[in-house]
This record gives structure tokens, C-alpha cells and sequence, in this order.
């Protein structure tokens, strides 16, 4: 068995690397428009010629210096790992600017591949790129490549295994950076290498350059390697950089951009890239963005674009959501008819089903805001909201690289705070940093969202999409207020610049699009079967133990005997016929099956406030009924500091307990409009108060971890329920007073 071969992907943001990375090792996972969500890279296998190769797909970067996370894991992993192979995706509509990264890999003397990538995307706008010309020019295999339909990939693979196989020596390539510092760099060259200084990481004429572009990362690593060497290149750098300062008014790093450029154009002009058409044409790209993107249009469009995905996902999941009810509702009866009366089958069908099948029931729902997210998404057109959000962020002291984070967590419902909470490292600035983190959670995620839906199906049912578009908007306008708050007071801070790029316009496919929806799907199913049924199987017990002390249970059991002594003989046995599913009830024999009723439903409204959640409910009450939440209500919110997905399930393991008619046709949604407790205001002032809440546990965990200290969970557990039960408190007190 030969060794396995190693080879990593590195490239721009959106070059392509994930498409190539699934198309050769099957993995599923996000493929999406975004630079910066994922700072993990991730590895997978294959085999070609019976070799064994192990894929690394690092995150997208546009240079090797040590300016964001992405390139100190990308750099980290090229000069600790070493790689066999490094497969440099190059955007070919986007030649000059990919070509930056791939002049830094041949500084760093890597064994490098061109997969010269989007050539279909390239020839839609009239640009024909030679792969043969910028191989010889520069003298490394270049292998033209459409990494969405698999072309040129396998001739990629196998150039890259020659490369792997061959005893070529990859030297570090010396692009000239002008007179001034290629005299300072020779200098610097020679003093490394004599000193062995950090050769181990590097070659001496990266490290050389690295000095010169002030990279931190190398500097530091410099200083803890040998100190004394350290000191003496700082100060000949100092010199030169003092010394560009004041005849040019240039720092180094701005001299070697220039020149990198310098030395791309040259092989450019080459004859390695022309244009069929005229070359300031407008590309489709940008004519539909000087429409969409138009400072008065753009708003406009995108909010009616936001406000179809809305129509969309709820109008049309509508019957498969139906469905998903009754197959709950029928697995219910069947529970109920099949088992004996118990704490087994309480458990499965006030624990199990009722709890797991509230959350799966709203995943058809879910599919189709994914699938609307996706459209957006993988057609670039969720970059063009963030690049018109970001005039509107700035006002709220966020930065224009929050929008991500936001739309992650929900921002167009149906996200999740805890990626969003992660995508927030491409935030440099620490104060907006932790301004984003602390803001997300108040998005209106997967686990908020049926929430939502049921509250504004079963309260404002001829509205919806318009309601659902409501309580969207509130969310981004409470985040903001709150991130200006913070921004003013415990985040006080300037704001820093920003910049973005907005990928071209694509045309999703379908292939593309089912893997996104379905990933996000299968998260959210996972978490529901998961943390959801142990959840809710806890809280069954909670809301079912202690039960009723036996004193009590004689009050009641000696109301039903004086109910049914109040009958007479041929009645009641009218009613056991009738249970046993023989004989019709007279009008007698219906009235005492109600009374009957009534009285076990007490007993069990009394069994559950007597239980240890009802009592912690109740406890709560005198202060929650303020703001319209009765017990039953709390405890489901008690349940949702857990996760959010518990809240709709536990209300309606509370709602379900109060009724001894497990009634499949009768929903959770017409238990709460039926409950006296329960009103429009209600559902408005409840909804505020899941909405801006305390985040889920998970989510705090993941706040702690990025803000780097306990103390920023703790503040946005306690900021957030403080300031969600004000705000549903004022709800619910105007709302009643206005009736
Ligand atoms: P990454 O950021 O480098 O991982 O880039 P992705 O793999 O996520 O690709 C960005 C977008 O470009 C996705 O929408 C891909 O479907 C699309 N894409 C990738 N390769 C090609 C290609 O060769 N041709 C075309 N037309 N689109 C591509
Ligand atoms: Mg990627």
C-alpha cells in the first residue's frame, strides 16, 4: 500500500473550493456565497490510481498575511501540515485579483496546481483565459476546470498527483518589489538563513517579506524564536519603512502590493487572457445590480423579495404542515387505544409525541423558508441585501460584516443564533464584535419560528405572512436599538471601515439547492430528536410528579360517585356501552359523560399546579401575570431556557394535560384560543417575550467561547429576560387598557 497523498484547497472566498471539494470527496456541506461562515477547514477522502488522498478545503483568503483568522488557519496549516500538494482554485472571470493569493503561494515555495476555475462563468462575459500560456509563464501545471459539473477535474487530480510524485524542488519564487527593498531584502534574507531563524516554519525569503508587510503573527513567532535576531531585523525594517515614509509616503506592505500586481498584469498582458467584447461592457452582473442594489429602488425590491419568501414558505407548506399534524394526531389515538391508562402511556403521548411531534411537525415549514434562503443565497443576491444593509448598521454602530451573522441567526427567520454567534469572527473590531454576538440572539430562529406560526395561526389566522413579516421587522429594529444602546454605553467605540465585495449574480442549482435545504433541515431534526426528547420526556416528568396527594384524589373520586348517583341505574350503564363503543348516548346518558368530564379535568388541572413545574409556575405567576402569562405559559418558557424548540411542545404537553379527550382533530392552536387565559394581546405579549429572551443554552455556551469570558453570557441572560419581560409587560398592559 502506497502512502496517502496530501493535498489542500486554497483559494479566494467563492473561487470554488467547496463545489470541488464535494464534487471530489461527496461530503456534504455548505456551499454558499459567504467569505468568512466556516473558519474550520474541513478534510475528506478519495482515491485515484490507487492512491489514497486525503482533501483539506481551507478557508477562502485573499492574501497569506496575518490579517483575519481565515489566513493564519489557511497559512498555519500549509506551513505546519505541509501538504503534498496545495490546489490553488482560481476564479478565471476574476483572473488579476485571484492571481494575488496565488503569487503569495509561490513566495512561500509551495508545490502548488492552478485549477482554473468558473472558465463557463469567464466565457458567458467574453473572456478567454490560455491555460497553456500561464502554465509556461508561470511554470507550474495550470488545469482549466468547471468545478460544477465535474470538468477538467480528473486531469486536475492527475496533474496534481505528478506534482506529488515528482522530485521537483519547490523553491520560493523572488518577484522583484522595486530597487528599495529588494537591497533590504537580500539583507534580510542572508541574516535569516544564517541564523536558522525560523526556517523550521518558513523559507528565509518568506519570512523576509513577512518582516517587511509587518506581519503580527510572524513578528511574535519571531520574537519568542530568537529575540536577538528578532530586534535586528525589526530595525532594519524600521529603517526602510522610516525611509519610504518620507520620500514616498508609502509603508512597505502598500510597495509589494503594487509589485505582486505589477508582476499579474505582466503575465496578464502576456496574451494569457482576452476579451471577445468590448472590455467596459456592462456585465449582467452589474446591470442588474444598478437596478437592484439602486439606492431607492433596492430597499424597495428587497423588501418585497424578503415579503414573497414569506408568501412563499407559508402559503405553500401549509397542507404538507396539515399532514404532519394528523400523522401526530393519529399516532396519538393509536397510543390511546392500544395501551392501558398509566404513566407509560401519559408519558408517550404527553411526553413523546405530543413534545417531538410539535417540532417535527413544523419541518415541512422549515424546508421551504431553507429552500426560499438557499434561492436567495446561492444566486448572490443575500450579498446584495448586506451590501444595502450596511449603510443602515453603520447608523447603529454595528459594521457592515454584522449582516451576515444576523441573517445567519434568523434575520429572515428560520436561522439559528449559534452559527450566527460563530460567523461573527470576521468582525475585527472587538466592541462591534461583541456588539453583534450579544445582538443576534434576538433574530427570529428555527426553534422561534413555529412558535410564530402558532401563535399567529391560531390568533391572527387572516394575516399571516403579514404578521410573520412584522415580528421579522421588530426583531431587526430591536437588535439594532439594543446594539446602538450597548454601543453607548458598555461598547462605547469608534466604528471601523468597510469592505465587501459582491460576487456576480448566479443561477442556483437545483442540486445546490436541495443539499442546502436539507442540511439545515436535517440540523434542526437532529436537535428535535435529540436534546428535544430527552427535554421533553423531563418535563413530562416535572409537570407529572408529585401528582395529587390521596386525600385529594378521594375529593374527587368522591364527586364523581355523588355525580353518578345522581343518575339513574340505566344511564349509567348507557355510558360504559357506550365506552366500551356499543350504543348511542341519550341526551341524559351525554349530559353525564360531560359532567364526568369536568370533574376529571379539574382533577388533573389540579394534579399539574401541584406538580414540581406547576408549582414553579406558579410561583411565578403573581409576578409573570403582569404581562398576561398564566402558569401553564411559564412553564413552557421555563422550558424554553433549555432550548426554544421546548416551548411549543410543553405548552402543548400543559394544554393537552387539562383535557382527558386526546382529540386528534383538535389542535394546540384551538386549545389556546378556547383557554379563557389566552387572547391576541396574549399571544403578542408572549411572542415579544420568546423573542428577546434569555438565548437558548447552547447559544449562551457558544457567547462565552467567542467573547472569550463568562461574563458576556451571563449579561445577555439576564439583559435580555429583564428587558423581553419589560417589553412584553408594557405589550400586555397598553394592549389591555386599549382593549
Ligand atoms: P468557495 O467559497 O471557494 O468554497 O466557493 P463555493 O464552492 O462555495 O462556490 C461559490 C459559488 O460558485 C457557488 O454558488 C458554486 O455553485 C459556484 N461555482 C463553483 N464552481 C463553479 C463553476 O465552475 N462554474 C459556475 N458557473 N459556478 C461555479
Ligand atoms: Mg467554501
Amino acid at each position: 500500500m502506497k502512502k496517502s497523498v496530501t493535498m489542500a484547497l486554497a483559494g479566494n472566498p467563492n473561487a470554488g473550493k467547496t463545489t470541488l471539494f464535494n464534487e471530489l470527496t461527496g461530503a456534504r456541506q455548505h456551499v454558499g456565497n459567504y467569505p468568512g461562515i466556516t473558519v474550520d477547514y474541513k478534510e475528506g477522502h478519495f482515491t485515484r490510481k490507487d492512491q489514497e488522498i486525503t482533501l483539506t478545503d481551507l478557508p477562502g483568503t485573499y492574501s497569506m498575511t496575518a490579517y483575519s483568522v481565515e489566513e493564519i488557519v489557511s497559512r498555519d496549516f500549509l506551513t505546519g501540515r505541509k501538504p503534498d500538494v496545495v490546489i490553488n482554485i482560481v476564479d478565471a472571470s476574476n483572473l488579476e485579483r485571484n492571481l494575488y493569493l496565488t503569487t503569495q503561494f509561490l513566495e512561500m515555495g509551495v508545490p502548488l496546481v492552478i485549477a482554473l476555475n468558473m472558465i463557463d462563468v469567464a466565457k458567458d462575459r467574453g473572456i478567454e483565459v490560455r491555460a497553456e500560456k500561464l502554465e509556461e509563464l508561470l511554470g507550474i501545471p495550470v488545469v482549466p476546470i468547471i468545478a460544477r459539473s465535474g470538468a477538467g477535474v480528473e486531469e486536475l487530480i492527475g496533474r496534481a498527483l505528478d506534482v506529488s510524485s515528482s522530485d521537483r524542488i519547490w523553491s520560493p519564487k523572488d518577484i522583484s518589489y522595486g530597487e528599495d527593498l529588494d537591497e533590504v531584502l537580500m539583507e534580510l534574507d542572508s541574516i535569516i538563513s544564517t541564523a536558522s531563524f525560523l526556517t523550521k516554519t518558513y523559507p528565509p525569503h518568506f519570512t523576509a517579506i513577512k518582516y517587511l508587510e509587518h506581519d503580527d503573527q510572524v513578528l511574535t513567532q519571531g520574537q519568542k524564536a530568537d529575540s536577538i535576531v528578532a530586534q535586528q531585523l525589526e530595525q532594519k525594517i524600521g529603517t526602510v519603512s522610516d525611509h519610504l515614509l518620507k520620500t514616498m509616503d508609502v509603508y512597505p506592505e502598500a510597495i509589494i502590493a503594487d509589485h505582486r500586481y505589477g508582476f499579474i498584469k505582466s503575465i496578464i498582458r502576456q496574451g494569457v487572457q482576452t476579451h471577445k467584447f468590448d472590455t467596459d461592457r456592462l456585465y449582467t452582473s452589474d446591470k442588474i445590480d444598478k437596478v437592484l442594489t439602486n439606492r431607492l429602488i433596492g430597499p424597495v425590491v428587497m423588501l418585497a423579495i424578503l415579503f414573497g419568501l414569506y408568501q412563499f414558505t407559508f402559503s405553500w407548506s401549509e397542507l404538507p404542515v396539515s399532514w404532519m399534524g394528523s400523522l401526530f394526531g393519529w399516532m396519538g389515538s393509536v397510543v390511546d387505544t392500544s395501551l392501558p391508562d398509566g404513566p407509560v402511556k401519559s408519558m408517550l403521548i404527553s411526553g413523546v409525541i405530543d413534545g417531538v411531534g410539535g417540532v417535527l411537525g413544523f419541518v415541512p415549514l422549515i424546508m421551504f423558508m431553507f429552500f426560499g434562503i438557499a434561492v436567495l443565497e446561492d444566486s448572490g443576491y443575500l450579498a446584495r441585501v448586506a451590501f444595502m444593509m450596511d449603510r443602515v448598521f453603520r447608523t447603529f454602530g454595528l459594521h457592515g460584516s454584522s449582516v451576515m451573522p444576523f441573517i445567519v441567526s434568523g434575520g429572515i427567520a428560520g436561522g439559528c443564533a449559534v452559527p450566527g454567534v460563530m460567523a461573527t469572527r470576521t468582525l475585527r473590531s472587538p466592541k462591534e464584535r461583541i456588539a453583534t454576538l450579544l445582538t443576534v440572539p434576538f433574530m427570529n430562529c428555527g426553534a422561534k419560528v413555529p412558535v410564530l406560526v402558532l401563535l399567529i395561526g391560531a390568533f391572527f389566522a387572516d394575516h399571516k405572512a403579514l404578521y410573520m413579516f412584522l415580528f421579522t421587522m421588530l426583531a431587526w429594529l430591536v437588535a439594532l436599538l439594543v446594539a446602538k444602546f450597548l454601543r453607548m454605553t458598555v461598547l462605547k467605540g469608534e466604528a471601523t471601515p468597510f469592505v465587501m465585495e459582491l460576487p456576480p449574480y448566479r443561477f442556483p442549482t437545483l442540486r445546490g439547492l436541495l443539499i442546502h435545504t436539507w442540511e439545515r433541515t436535517w440540523q434542526y431534526i437532529k436537535k428535535a430528536g435529540t436534546v428535544i426528547l430527552g427535554i421533553s420526556i423531563v418535563l413530562w416528568a416535572l409537570m407529572t410528579y408529585p401528582g395529587l396527594p390521596a386525600s385529594q384524589q378521594d375529593i374527587f373520586a368522591a364527586k364523581r360517585t355523588t355525580v353518578n348517583q345522581s343518575y339513574p341505574e340505566s344511564i349509567r350503564e348507557e355510558l360504559v356501552a357506550h365506552k366500551q363503543g356499543t350504543g348511542e348516548l341519550s341526551e341524559k346518558g351525554q349530559q353525564l359523560q360531560e359532567e364526568l368530564t369536568a370533574i376529571d379535568q379539574e382533577e388533573s388541572g389540579a394534579g399539574l399546579r401541584n406538580s414540581i413545574a406547576g408549582r414553579i409556575g406558579t410561583f411565578l405567576e403573581p409576578v409573570s401575570s403582569l404581562a398576561g402569562f398564566d402558569w401553564r405559559t411559564n412553564i413552557a418558557l421555563l422550558g424554553g431556557f433549555a432550548a426554544k424548540e421546548v416551548i411549543i411542545s410543553t405548552l402543548g404537553t400543559a394544554y393537552s394535560m387539562g383535557e382527558v379527550e386526546v382529540d386528534a382533530s383538535d389542535s394546540l392552536g384551538e386549545r389556546l384560543v378556547r383557554d379563557p387565559h389566552w387572547n391576541g394581546i396574549v399571544a403578542v405579549a408572549v411572542l415579544i417575550f420568546i423573542m428577546f429572551y434569555a438565548p437558548c443554552f447552547v447559544t449562551v455556551i457558544c457567547i462565552a467561547k467567542e467573547a472569550g469570558s463568562w461574563k458576556w453570557a451571563f449579561f445577555s441572560m439576564a439583559f435580555n429576560t429583564v428587558f423581553a419581560f419589560l417589553a412584553s409587560l408594557a405589550v400586555f398592559q397598553i394592549g389591555s387598557i386599549l382593549g
